[in-house]
């Protein structure tokens, strides 16, 4: 009798590991809300991502608590927009997890990268006159803002989560397909209701939103802090005032992650204030977030603008 029981516990614990591993998403950790939302439509069905950077954080500077530490830690794939964008999480990832895998948005083939601007006032170029070749400054890291890039990163996902996920490959797939697919809606339909506000100038509280005027066509006259988020001197707070006299500036939008003082102190009587949150702070977590922050960020133009 007792010769039975070692023969029934090693197929219970065939079974466990078999079970276990079918089911076992791997461990999937992101940085910020977009990034999280591109991740949760790719495993869809299959598991979920972990987001590290709390709410309201910027990604600029941020010092990660324990528990996103041991997160990342354990992490399978860190997928993340890169080292320009999140520093922290650059040095925290070699010191805490050098064998996990990284997939780094920005070093994704075929992403579009737009170089950082510096200047306080932007130097108007035509939109089809890019010459991407030209380009050796540090790129702007805020590239999430350009629906094409999501919809190529949705594949990218599917293909890194495929690749160290093999049996759900398939799902991974066909999740990014469908995201594509939606995301070429959203860009028609937000080109769409941009047409009528396209050329009125206006200001950014911090120069995040590159690739959006870009993608879009509705260029910022200017921006108050640097892409990095890096505060402005007195002598660049001056140039951006002459630019919004001298353009007849229509809105200055202040960002939930900065304090308004800045904006504020810009706006005139015939300079209405409104909001651009880059990264959706207020919208709910999951996929439905990436093209609810597209959208929230071109309603909120159009309607400051018109
Ligand atoms: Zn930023």
């Amino acid at each position: 009798m007792y010769k039975q029981i070692p023969r029934i516990l090693s197929s219970l614990l065939a079974a466990c590991v078999i079970a276990g591993s079918a089911a076992a998403a791997p461990k999937v950790v992101t940085d910020i809300p977009a990034v999280h939302a591109l991740a949760s439509k790719v495993m869809e069905g299959v598991g979920a991502p972990v987001r590290l950077l709390p709410p309201g954080a910027s990604p600029h500077g941020y010092h990660m608590r324990p528990s996103e530490a041991a997160a990342l830690a354990d992490a399978d794939i860190l997928i993340w927009i890169g080292p320009e964008l999140t520093p922290w999480l650059d040095r925290a990832r070699r010191k805490l997890n050098a064998k996990a895998q990284s997939l780094t948005l920005l070093g994704v083939p075929g992403t579009v990268r737009h170089e950082a601007r510096e200047e306080a006032v932007f130097a108007a170029h035509a939109a089809d006159s890019h010459d991407h070749d030209h380009h050796h400054g540090p790129v702007d890291p805020h590239a999430w803002l350009d629906p094409v890039n999501g919809a190529r990163w949705l594949g990218a996902i599917a293909q890194a989560l495929g690749y160290i996920d093999p049996a759900n490959a398939g799902p991974y797939a066909a999740n990014a397909a469908a995201g594509e697919a939606e995301l070429r809606v959203l860009k028609e339909a937000l080109n769409a209701e941009l047409a009528p506000v396209r050329n009125q100038p206006y200001v950014v509280l911090h120069d995040g939103f590159q690739y959006f005027e870009d993608r879009f066509r509705i260029p910022a006259l200017g921006a108050i802090r640097l892409s990095d988020g890096a505060a402005p001197s007195p002598r660049r707070l001056a140039t951006l005032r002459r630019g919004i006299k001298a353009s007849g500036a229509r809105c200055i939008f202040r960002e939930p992650q900065y304090a308004s003082s800045l904006a504020a102190g810009l706006a005139g009587p015939d300079v209405r204030t409104g909001v651009l949150d880059p990264l959706g702070w207020d919208l709910e977590a999951g996929w439905s977030l990436y093209p609810a922050l597209l959208q929230q960020i071109g309603t909120n133009l159009r309607q400051c603008l018109e």
